[in-house]
This record gives C-alpha cells, structure tokens and sequence, in this order.
C-alpha cells in the first residue's frame, strides 16, 4: 500500500470514528490550557497534587471531543462563548471610553444602567436617557 493511500485510509477512518461525536470545542480547549498551566505550575512549585487536576482535565477533554451526547456539550460550550462575548465587548467599551476621553464622556443611566456618551466640556448639562428617558445631571 502507498503512503498516499495510507493516510487517506487512516483520515478516513478517524472521520468514521468521529462522526457523531463533539469533537473539540472552546471549552475543551480552555480546559486542556488550564490543565497544562496547573502541569507547568506543579512543576514549577514542585507540589505533586496538583498533578491530579491536569489529568482531571486530560480525562475530561477527552471525554468531552469523544462525548455523543451533542446537545449537553454543545450547551456547555455556549455558556464559555456567550461569557467570552461578554468579556470581549466589556474590553472594546473600555477602549472606546479610553479612545475618547479627550472629547466626552460616558455616564450610566441611573434608572437602567444605560451607558450615555455625552461631548465633554459643557458645564453641568441635564442628560436624558434614549432608552428609558430618565433626566439626570451631571457635570460633562
Ligand atoms: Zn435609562
């Protein structure tokens, strides 16, 4: 048999084994770096214990790209996704309040929690929520 021809039958194969089952997602592969760092920090502190949760999350990532169980995972992993979301659009937030702290400013509405951008260097200016149409002042 040719090489070619080989690694054809081996993708094959492992295609065959795979289909049906999870795979690997964003959380296994959070799970497996937690796991290496906990390995490297064992290493690093010379504490033997915290060996067992690296294996704890090998096991666990294997379990979970082999799991046939599509609907739980998939919801597992939705939860990571959803948080990441949150966490990345709290970061452009930041960087957008950062970028333009020259010219205004950001205020939350009282009421709703709406986040107001308002030019900056007004005086006390009354603000209207264009959510909830809250007024409140505050010095811009
Ligand atoms: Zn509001």
């Amino acid at each position: 048999m040719k090489w070619e021809d080989f690694k054809a039958r081996m993708i094959m194969g492992m295609q065959r084994f795979m289909y049906g089952r999870n795979g690997v997602d964003q959380l296994t592969i959070l799970i497996l770096i937690a796991s290496l760092l906990v390995l490297f920090l064992s290493g690093l502190l010379n504490v033997a214990w915290l060996k067992l949760p690296y294996y704890a999350g090998v096991i666990l990532a294997f379990y979970r790209t082999l799991s046939r169980s599509l609907v739980k995972r998939r919801k597992e992993n939705y939860v990571l996704v959803q948080g990441m979301s949150k966490v990345n659009s709290w970061f452009r937030v930041q960087k957008r309040i950062f970028q333009e702290r020259k010219t205004h400013r950001h205020f939350k509405c009282p009421a709703c929690k709406q986040r107001l951008r308002v030019p900056k260097g007004r005086g006390k200016i009354t603000i209207t929520c264009s959510k909830c149409g809250e007024k409140f002042s505050r010095k811009s």
